[in-house]
């Protein structure tokens, strides 16, 4: 598939038009961000290693029946996805306590949260991505209420099986962020699942393997995501 003319440049990634109509491609940068794009810097290795990470893991979201944009890898940093209509809202499940519901709530970090839960924020920078519920989403038309059940149904289900698999390999998958949209009529997972937009602490000690090492400062960004991956079996150099 021909690669064309880049048609946006979100804060991390960046998408072109192909030859057709129905194919975008993603490229993964080393832009790394947070704070609503306040704090910023190059990460070396970033794009390939989530490219990557995001391949696997739809892959494995695809063989249990979610259906998902990914196409296949085109090279270290792009991949091809099918062109989604998107929904403007991002759809949060949480298995333990962090970020913006210990914030929001005062609760302490690291509480087991049974049942998970699920939370809607509209995508908008200039808001700061505000908090939305279901009421919102279908007065505003954000998405159609099935359209919107459907896409809480397969957050939902990414979580029974994203959980397992982290936790096989001495992680807990605490909470993560997905965007869906519409490939003819069908509710499909866009966006990129990576520890960009999830977080996952390693079971026994709790260290803290995802984006938050970035927006904490505490070092050691990448070298976390390629443990992460490491421990799925995942090869970085193929
Ligand atoms: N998240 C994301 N993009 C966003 C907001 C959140 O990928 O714009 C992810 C974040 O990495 C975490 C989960 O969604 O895994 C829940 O984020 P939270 O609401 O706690 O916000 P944060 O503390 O990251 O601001």
């Amino acid at each position: 598939m021909e690669k064309r003319e880049e048609l946006y440049a979100g804060k991390a990634k960046s998408v072109f038009r192909t030859d057709s109509p129905d194919y975008m491609i993603l490229e993964f940068r080393n832009d790394t961000s947070a704070f609503d794009g306040k704090k910023v810097e190059q990460l070396d290795r970033k794009g390939m290693v989530n490219n990557k990470f995001n391949a696997f893991i739809m892959q494995k979201l695809e063989e249990a029946g979610v259906p998902t944009h990914f196409e296949k890898l085109l090279s270290d940093n792009e991949c091809l996805v099918k062109n989604l209509q998107m929904m403007p809202v991002e759809c949060v499940v949480r298995n333990i306590s962090a970020g913006s519901l210990c914030r929001r709530l005062g609760v302490e970090e690291g509480q087991e949260l049974n049942p998970p839960t699920f939370e809607l924020f509209l995508k908008n920078d200039a808001l700061g991505d505000p908090m939305v519920n279901e009421s919102l989403v279908e007065t505003f038309g954000w998405a159609a209420p099935a359209d919107l059940q459907r896409a809480k149904e397969l957050t939902y289900k990414v979580n029974d099986v994203l959980k397992k698999l982290f936790d096989d390999a001495g992680m807990l998958l605490v909470d993560y962020k997905l965007e869906f949209g519409l490939f003819k009529g069908e509710v499909v997972l866009g966006d990129e699942f990576s520890p960009d937009g999830c977080r996952l602490w390693d079971k026994e000690t709790r260290k803290k393997m995802d984006k938050d090492r970035f927006r904490q400062g505490l070092g050691g960004v990448i070298e976390a995501y390629e443990e992460v991956g490491g421990r799925l079996g995942i090869n970085f150099d193929a």
